[in-house]
C-alpha cells in the first residue's frame, strides 16, 4: 500500500466514524419514546384505530344492531366467527331469525377488518383494548353479545269481539278471538 492509499483509507475511516457519531449525537438529544409499561398504564395512549379485539356495538339502552345475517361469518377468512341463531315469532304470525350467540375466537383473528366493513348494519367495531393476554387458549373464545337478548315486541291485543251464542245447551260461551277461530278451524 502506498502512502497515498494509506492516507485516503485513513480519512475515509475518520469520515465514516464522524457520520456514525452524528447519528448517535442526534439520538442523544431526541426525546425518549420508550414506554415504561405497565407502570404507565393509566396514561398510555393507544391509537383509536388500533385493532385489538372485535366487539359488538351496544347503544346506551343495551341494544345492538346485529340482525344475525351471518355476512361476517361467511366473509371471515379464518372461521373466527360463529353465529348461533334462533327463530322467533313476530306479530302477524311471521317468523324471524334472531341472534342467540355471537362467538368470536380472538386467537385465530388476523384483524383484517373484513367482518366490520361488510356488516350491513354497522353492528361491529374493533376495540383498541390491547390487554388481551390470557393463560389458556380457550379463554380467547368470547361471546360478543354479553347482554341478554331482548324479546321481540308482542302484538297489540285484539279488540274484544261480541260473544257468540252457545252452540248447545249447557255449553259456556267463549270469547272469540282470531286465534280461537283458527284453532277451531284446525279442530274441524
Ligand atoms: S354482525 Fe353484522 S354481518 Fe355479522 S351477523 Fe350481525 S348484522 Fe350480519
Ligand atoms: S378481522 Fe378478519 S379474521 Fe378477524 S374476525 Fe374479522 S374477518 Fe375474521
Amino acid at each position: 500500500m502506498s502512502i497515498k492509499d494509506y492516507f485516503v483509507s485513513l480519512f475515509k475511516g475518520i469520515h465514516s466514524l464522524i457520520k456514525g457519531m452524528e447519528v448517535t449525537g442526534k439520538e442523544l438529544v431526541t426525546p425518549k419514546v420508550t414506554e415504561q409499561y405497565p407502570e404507565n398504564r393509566a396514561t398510555l395512549k393507544i391509537p383509536e384505530r388500533f385493532r385489538a379485539t372485535l366487539t359488538l356495538i351496544y347503544d346506551e339502552n343495551g341494544n345492538h344492531k346485529c340482525i344475525a345475517c351471518r355476512t361476517c361469518e361467511r366473509n371471515c377468512p379464518n372461521g373466527t366467527i360463529h353465529i348461533d341463531t334462533r327463530m322467533v315469532d313476530l306479530p302477524g304470525g311471521k317468523k324471524k331469525q334472531k341472534l342467540d350467540k355471537y362467538i368470536y375466537d380472538l386467537g385465530s383473528c388476523t384483524f383484517c377488518d373484513l367482518c366490520v366493513t361488510t356488516c350491513p348494519t354497522h353492528a361491529l367495531e374493533f376495540s383498541n383494548d390491547f390487554e388481551q393476554a390470557v393463560f389458556r387458549r380457550e379463554a380467547l373464545v368470547k361471546q360478543l353479545n354479553y347482554l341478554p337478548e331482548k324479546d321481540e315486541p308482542v302484538a297489540p291485543a285484539a279488540p274484544a269481539a261480541p260473544a257468540k251464542p252457545a252452540a248447545a245447551a249447557g255449553q259456556a260461551a267463549q270469547p272469540v278471538s282470531p286465534k280461537n277461530e283458527e284453532n277451531n278451524e284446525k279442530q274441524e
